[in-house]
């Protein structure tokens, strides 16, 4: 069972504008580090960015449709 420790140093996230509710939040890597996932705290739409190998994601700004 994998268990959350604790983190050595503050974690990495990336600022995300939500367009739906002109919001920005904050969305941090997955347990696998695959895609930084968050969620819209207004209308709670779910929001997943792939982190791409060659460094970086795809972008800052993501529409949640
Ligand atoms: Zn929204």
């Amino acid at each position: 069972m994998p268990e959350d420790q604790p983190a050595a140093g503050p974690k990495p996230f990336v600022g995300l504008h939500m367009q739906c509710c002109n919001v920005y939040v904050r969305a941090y890597p997955n347990a696998d580090r695959t895609a930084y996932v968050a969620r819209c705290p207004r209308c709670g739409a779910p929001v997943r960015i792939d982190v791409v190998e060659e460094g970086g994601h795809t972008g800052q700004f993501f529409n949640a449709s």
